[in-house]
């Protein structure tokens, strides 16, 4: 299969469309970006990586970094961060508060705003908010193999101005006593993290490990034992969009997380980490286009995390 030719003949037939979706402007720095950017980038086991468009452009990952702050939390943690996080959709907005009360402060899932606060939480655990900052950036250099990968303090501090509604989620979780760091210093983590700016390249090089069972076929890294990987990529086909997961799922068939930068992430078990970016979004906070992509990436090589081939 020529997974070079299906990146550029899928990139080139969705460019007219580049402009389609809303940019989020609820966080004001994200606004500012150019709504026609588009990039694909596509990696495999042996290193390949197969790119078009603006594939090496950083942008604001935004909740893609939930899935690597997942990750990290259950290597601090182990599976006693489920006793502080559920593992199930929510149905709902990434945003949104209304389930906190019902289940006591419990967030549904991982990927919603609340949850991955509280994972943000734990993940700090005893440190400093900048020494965990620094640790999440390290290990995302160590996996993207890119020294450059950096976090965009604009978006972050943009964020924290506007962020009353995720401090409103802190402070309610922190009011069910399900926070062990001050609301202040989890934020300061949460807003760091979801401002790390990568490009589409380094976010799929760095993804490996969910593909792969774990570790990262280039580099022979573990990131994570194959029942941890496995569970992320369940995790992230059932919540890894908030209430648009169903409608992922169905037209594109792999896990996937998405960020209101416009960026998807994407792993298909076996074959290859992907990741796609156009900055407009459609009601759930998902890239428009983004999605387009990576069902036509699905059609044209027939992958499919349901197809046992
Ligand atoms: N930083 C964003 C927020 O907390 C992340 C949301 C997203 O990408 N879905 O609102």
């Amino acid at each position: 299969m020529d997974l070079g030719a299906i990146v550029s003949e899928t990139w080139t037939e969705l460019a007219d469309e580049r402009g389609s979706g809303n940019p989020a402007r609820y966080i004001p720095a994200l606004a500012l970006v150019d709504p026609n950017k588009f990039g694909i980038a596509l990696a495999t086991s042996d290193g390949e990586v197969f790119c078009a468009g603006n594939a090496d452009e950083a942008f604001s990952i935004q909740s893609i970094s939930k899935v690597f702050a997942l990750a990290l939390a259950l290597e601090r943690e182990g599976p006693a961060l489920w006793d502080a996080v559920g593992r199930e959709p929510s149905g709902n907005a990434f945003n949104s508060i209304v389930q906190l009360e019902r289940e006591k402060g419990i967030p549904r899932n991982p990927f919603i705003n609340s949850g991955a606060i509280v994972t943000t939480d734990r993940f700090i655990g005893d440190r400093s908010p900048d020494e965990a900052v620094e640790d999440l950036l390290a290990r995302l250099k160590r996996m993207g193999r890119d020294e450059t990968i950096r976090f965009d303090p604009e978006v972050a501090r943009s964020e924290s101005e506007t962020g009353s509604r995720n401090r409103s989620l802190a402070w309610f979780l922190a009011d069910f006593g399900r926070l062990l760091n001050p609301v202040e210093d989890v934020l300061s983590v949460y807003f760091r993290q979801c401002a790390l700016a990568m490009s589409c390249r380094q976010l799929a090089e760095s993804a490996l490990f969910l593909a792969f069972d774990g570790t990262d076929p280039v580099t022979g890294q573990q990131m994570c034992s194959a029942s941890r990987a496995r569970r992320i990529n369940a995790l992230m086909l059932l919540c890894g969009h908030y209430d648009n997961s169903g409608q992922f799922a169905f037209e594109v068939g792999f896990p996937g997380k998405s960020g209101v930068g416009g960026g998807i992430l994407a792993s298909v078990p076996g074959r290859a980490a992907i990741a796609v970016w156009s900055p407009g979004l459609n009601r759930a906070g998902t890239s428009l286009l983004g999605a387009k992509a990576l069902a036509q990436i699905a059609r044209r090589t027939g992958w499919s995390v349901f197809s046992g081939k």
